[in-house]
């Protein structure tokens, strides 16, 4: 692994930083009062090289491991030959066209291997532009199908306490009520119908399903679809639940005619140990985002049953109302293509349960030390969850001091590292969280 070059003119970094500083929005920042940003000069590997020469006055610069995978989407890694290669080759063919009454080659066959990886039921892709937008187009897909069904007025939906699904309004509505985004935008969001979140695996699913039953039935003729995390809960708080409360949803979606949707875009690929999780229960939409690209691209996908999609095409518009500028973006379709073809190659499953056993190994004896309240490992994840919420910047500084970049938010230290990761690096990882949660 060749070391990060210092740049030539350190005062350029800290021209950037000071720029950035003044004029540049992060995710979740103050203007006023930002919180610190590293430069990055390039990222190889599962490793990130920072610019620390800015920062610490080192002139050597620092690479460190990536726990995170550029927010859970980067799980081959950096500077992939095989993406790197889809995207070179497509941008000599085009970078994009419109895809209003235009097609080619990258988004058929992104579609193509699409339905051919998900269960069967799923027949129809939608190719949307990130996370947030693919979760936009998944209601709008359950209000339509509602009204092609002659039942206008169910345009409610049924979601879970603790869940994440994107930062845009009709997300916001369906995000965790405390946690999200409400207090500040109760006004205007639609108002939704929140369940409990479900127990954690182990736990007491007939107590909850009866009251998810309940609120259904309270709310049927109003209700439009059901909208969940499958499995793993992530931004919302990294709750872990057992795959019998999706049974109970499918019941309760075919008792009352919900449209049942599942948000994917963490989970799928992969992460999880199942390819989706899907595959254990099917629902009537499915959105995969942020890994779909490995990384490379934003790109989010909908998929359909062929039931829900004619539906829609009941509805009095006669079409599905969403079609953004960006749409099916070639380059994005074709790394996406090789990344899949990449995933299958590599033989996802046994990196997966590879990264699951080191994290398990390395995070387990975290539990019951000071401070931490529980130790969570679900396939290429590993959560410790604190007892008091994390001091971000030490908690950093600890894990960049082991060699690894971690995120923390709220009372969690967690990675999600590249399904590439390997031994030593994983152990790293372990490491750097033990360090973090230590100090935070
Ligand atoms: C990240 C995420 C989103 C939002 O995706 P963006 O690409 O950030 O808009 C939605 N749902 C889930 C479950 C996510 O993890």
């Amino acid at each position: 692994m060749s070391l990060p070059t210092p740049d030539p003119d350190p005062a350029r970094g800290a021209a950037l930083l000071t720029f950035d500083r003044e004029h540049l929005w992060h995710p979740y920042t103050s203007m006023t009062d930002p919180a610190p940003v590293r430069l990055v000069t390039g990222a190889e590997g599962v490793r990130l090289h920072l610019d620390d020469q800015v920062s610490t006055g080192s002139t050597t610069g620092k690479s460190v491991v990536d726990a995170m995978s550029s927010w859970w989407s980067a799980i081959h890694g950096y500077r992939v030959p095989e993406l790197d290669a889809a995207l070179a080759d497509q941008a000599g063919r085009m970078a994009h066209v419109m895809f209003g009454g235009l097609t080619h080659a990258p988004a058929v066959e992104l579609a193509e291997r699409l339905v051919s990886i998900t269960p069967d039921p799923l027949q129809h892709v939608f190719l949307a532009d990130s996370g947030s937008v693919s979760v936009e187009v998944a209601i709008k897909m359950a209000l339509q199908t509602q009204r092609g069904r002659g039942r206008p007025e169910r345009t409610r939906l049924l979601t879970l306490r603790g869940g994440y699904h994107g930062d845009t309004f009709g997300c916001m509505s369906v995000c965790d009520p405390v946690g999200g985004m409400h207090s500040m935008f109760t006004e205007v969001l639609a108002p939704q119908v929140f369940a409990e979140r479900p127990p954690a695996p182990g736990g007491d699913v007939e107590a909850w399903a009866e009251g998810v039953r309940r609120l259904a039935a309270e709310n049927t003729d109003e209700l439009a679809g059901i909208i969940v995390e499958p499995r793993l809960q992530g931004a919302g708080g990294m709750w872990v639940y057992d795959d019998r409360c999706l049974v109970v949803l499918r019941e309760i979606a075919d008792e009352h005619g919900l449209v049942l949707i599942f948000d994917e875009i963490a989970t799928g690929l992969g992460r999880t140990g199942d390819l989706f999780v899907s595959s254990q229960v099917t629902p009537d939409i499915l959105c995969l985002g942020k890994a779909l690209t490995g990384g490379y691209l934003t790109l989010a996908a909908v998929l359909t049953t062929t039931e829900v999609a004619h539906a829609i095409s009941r509805s009095e518009s006669g079409v599905l109302m969403h079609g953004p500028t960006f749409m099916g973006n070639p380059l994005a379709c074709a790394v996406a293509l090789a990344s899949l073809d990449l995933l299958a190659a590599r033989g996802w499953e046994q990196d997966v349960r590879r990264v699951s056993s080191a994290l398990t190994a390395g995070l387990s004896p975290l539990a019951g030390a000071p401070g931490v309240a529980a130790v969570r490992v679900l396939g290429a994840v590993g959560v410790v969850q604190l007892d008091h919420p994390v001091d971000g910047a030490k908690a950093t500084d600890a894990a960049l001091r082991e060699g690894v970049w971690i995120r923390p938010f709220r009372d969690l230290i967690y990675t999600m590292p590249p399904y590439v990761t390997g031994e030593e690096d994983l152990a790293r990882i372990c490491r750097a969280v033990a360090a973090a949660a230590e100090v935070a």
